[in-house]
């Protein structure tokens, strides 16, 4: 399957030993493109990986750079593909979040945000900017 392979040369590039799990949960972030919950990752699976595995799998791709963290207007913490640029060195995108009204899908907007300048004693650990409103394939859809 060419979904497996290319899951399995992802999990190759970050040093990571393949297991059914990995490729499991990889391959759905690959086909979603789309941010993800603990919630969905687990309705989409199938039933015999159980929610420590899962909570394993999703920190390790954490710490590697291969998914980050996306807030959501809801407060459920979602996660999302990084681009080449992370590693378990770091991630580093400071990248918009979209989330759709319509669809409820939140997306990774491949805009860089303008330079924020801090007062004098702060220091930026991680930056979310969430921006709400109708995704293009949701206003493609209303048109016709
Ligand atoms: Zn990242
Ligand atoms: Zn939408
Ligand atoms: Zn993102």
């Amino acid at each position: 399957m060419i979904m497996i392979t290319a899951c399995d040369r992802l999990l190759k590039t970050f040093n990571m030993r393949s297991t059914p799990p990995r490729q499991e949960i990889l391959f759905l972030f690959l086909k979603k493109n789309y941010a993800l919950s603990h919630g969905d990752i687990e309705k989409e699976i199938r039933s015999n990986l159980d929610r420590v595995t899962l909570y394993r799998t999703l920190k390790t791709f954490l710490d590697k750079g291969v998914i980050h963290k996306v807030l959501d207007d809801e407060g459920t913490l979602k996660y999302a593909l990084c681009n080449e640029a992370c590693s378990e060195t770091g991630h580093h995108h400071d990248h918009v979040h979209f989330k759709c009204i319509s669809c409820g899908q939140t997306n990774c907007l491949n805009i860089e945000l303008p330079g924020i300048k801090l007062p004098k004693g702060y220091s930026v650990n991680e930056i979310n900017v969430l921006i709400q409103g109708i995704c293009e394939r949701c206003s493609e859809n209303s048109v016709r």
